[in-house]
């Protein structure tokens, strides 16, 4: 077996563990990256950037080669209620709020993953693909590292006095200490990809249809991201036959049927659920968890990559001082906790509304009315879904609109 010693060793290199990783390295801290996969892999996903994930894209040197890789600018979105209403937001500057872009994207995970790979790739880091996480290492109360194996089946242990949890929903970190629970909302996505699809370039497309919904985010020239949401009790029974649910469920869906008359479908269906869980923080010191690894809710919104990386960003904060200063101890890592619910306890509330609005079929009718009537509150609350409008600005521009 062979032993490697580092500052902090990082589980998962998707957005939330190579931004960590990347931070920390730029700190001239030795870190070690494992992830169960080599880079480009796919990943089931909505493949939405929301604009204000640009700024922290920049800030770890990784916009420029992302850009370059030709991700589709997304002016907006079209929002369709369940009685055909029709809303269309932009993104721009609202009150005091401005983008960091005036645009979201919509970027193939293979490619937006890669790139934060290959960022990594450029910086003194030990990046070991195709080695998973097996086990954590616990001595006296405190995660000391992790056990792992790669896909030879070579056993190798990291020792660090941080480990940081960024395998994603299924975190062996998570599930290790204890921490990963059930949620209530018991949803299933369906994803694919439609091409021929005609005026699908510059705006992300909703369409609301309790108890489902569905999104269509145009990734390439003619290659259009088809997200269907619905409830999980309802896929369950044809658990055999997806590809069959999941025309059945489109045809149900009338405005979204509408629109997708002459395109095709050019990639199997992948199903992922159910995708909402809770995770509670880690009550033992040498351990945090960033990403989904931290828990997630509902595709909605489109934030869990935005989320991921904000993570990063609260992570390496937390961490450079902790190491610096005090030890990881629980009491030391309890600042990256407070930070991050500072920083999404009320898009969490915001999101838990939305989710309340769109499961009702007449109340999500009112809303889209009442929005179509209010183009300025449309731009705030497209503001807050696009992460540069704080929530909690939220009421104070509705009041204005
Ligand atoms: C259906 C669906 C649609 C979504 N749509 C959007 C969207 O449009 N926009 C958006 O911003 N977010 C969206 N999300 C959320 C988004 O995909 C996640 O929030 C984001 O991927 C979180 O990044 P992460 O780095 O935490 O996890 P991941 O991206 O899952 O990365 C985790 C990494 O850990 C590795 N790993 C896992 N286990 C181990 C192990 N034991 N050992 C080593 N490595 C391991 C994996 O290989 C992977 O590379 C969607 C989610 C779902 C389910």
């Amino acid at each position: 077996m062979s032993e490697r010693r580092a500052d902090v060793v990082v589980v998962g290199a998707g957005p939330a563990g190579a931004a960590t990783a990347i931070l920390l390295a730029e700190r001239g801290l030795d870190v070690v990256v494992l992830d169960r996969a080599a880079f480009p892999r796919a990943k089931v996903c909505g493949e939405y950037l929301s604009p204000e994930a640009a700024r922290i894209l920049d800030r770890l040197g990784a916009l420029k080669a992302l850009d370059a890789a030709g991700p589709t600018a997304l002016a907006g979105m079209r929002i369709t209620a369940p009685d055909g209403t029709r809303l269309e937001g932009r993104y721009g500057a609202i009150g005091d709020f401005c983008p960091y872009r005036a645009h979201a994207m919509a970027v193939p995970r293979e490619v937006l993953d890669a790139t934060l790979v290959d960022r990594l790739r450029g910086l003194p880091v030990d990046l070991r693909e195709r080695v998973r996480a097996t086990d954590l290492l616990i001595e006296d109360c405190r995660v000391v590292g992790v056990q792992a194996v790669d896909d030879g089946g070579a056993p190798l242990v990291v020792r660090a006095p941080l480990t940081v949890g960024a395998d994603g929903r299924a975190s062996v970190v998570a599930q290790r200490l204890g921490l990963r629970h059930p949620h209530r909302l018991q949803r299933l996505a369906l994803v694919t990809y439609v091409s021929g699809l005609p005026d699908c370039r510059e705006l992300g497309e909703i369409f609301v249809d309790p108890p489902d919904y569905a999104i269509l985010n145009p990734v390439d020239a003619d290659r259009v991201n088809l997200s269907v949401v619905v409830p999980l009790a309802h896929a369950r029974p044809w658990s055999s036959r997806l590809e069959d649910f999941f025309a059945a469920r489109v045809r149900q869906l009338r405005h979204l049927a509408a629109r997708l008359v002459g395109a095709t479908r050019v990639a199997p269906v992948r199903a992922l659920g159910p995708l909402a869980y809770r995770v509670d923080p880690p009550r033992m010191g040498g351990v945090l968890l960033v990403g989904d690894a931290g828990g997630f809710y509902d595709p909605f919104t489109g934030e869990g990559v935005f989320t991921a990386l904000r993570c990063a960003e609260l992570a390496a904060d937390a961490i450079g001082r902790a190491l610096g200063t005090r030890g990881v101890t629980v009491t030391a890592l309890a600042a990256y906790e407070g930070a991050r619910q500072a920083a999404f306890r009320d898009k969490e509330r915001l999101t838990g509304v939305l989710q309340a609005v769109i499961r009702r079929r007449r109340i999500a009718n009112l809303a889209a009315r009442a929005l179509a009537r209010r183009p300025t509150a449309l731009a705030a609350l497209l503001g807050v879904i696009g992460d540069f409008v704080p929530p909690r600005a939220l009421p104070r521009l509705l009041l204005h609109a």
